[in-house]
């Protein structure tokens, strides 16, 4: 089980991680350091990856000289990512995580408020699962009744899939 620290959306390398830019953002990755996104387009012998967030929360991978295959397939200009997604560049096979299990400290922002489905209250110690794309809190239960349905949020179309594989 994760604490806040842990950032989702990310790019899980195994051993380190690259975290997704703010929402209507878009930051490179080159293929000789993969530790570090930064704002610079790409030099003209330079390979990567685009790391970017939609506005409406999407997270995509764009590859620019550089073989990536997602869940086996090359994308073609653009990949949308969805949780639990295998990212394969630069010689490292990458997780995608967007789905983050957490249990609320004291300070976090949720305590004291309900989830989304069962209207639990939510108290310190207990362990939650925000919508990636609202970010509406609900019991970890509650998240995986909703696997092949939307999310309750007015106006959030977020599916979510397995949560297994964290
Ligand atoms: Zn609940
Ligand atoms: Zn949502």
């Amino acid at each position: 089980m994760a604490t806040e620290s842990v950032p989702v959306p990310r790019l899980d390398f195994g051993g380190w991680y690259v975290a997704f830019p703010e929402r209507g953002s878009y930051e490179f990755l080159a293929s000789d350091d993969l530790r570090a996104t930064r704002a610079e387009p790409p030099g003209e012998d330079e390979s990567g990856v685009w790391i970017g967030r939609a506005e409406s929360g999407i997270c995509v991978l764009m590859p620019v000289r550089l073989e990536v295959r997602r869940s086996g397939l090359r994308p073609v200009g653009l990949a949308v990512l969805h949780h639990g997604d295998e990212v394969y560049l630069a010689g490292h096979s990458v997780k995608y995580h967007e789905v983050q299990p957490t249990v609320l400290v004291g300070t976090s922002r949720q305590v004291g408020g309900r989830c989304v489905q069962c209207r639990t209250r939510l108290t310190e110690g207990a362990e939650i699962i925000r919508c990636p794309l609202c970010h509406v809190p609900y019991c970890i239960d509650c998240w995986d009744f909703l696997i092949g349905r939307k999310c309750y949020s007015r106006g959030c179309n977020y599916s979510p899939c397995e949560v297994g594989g964290m």
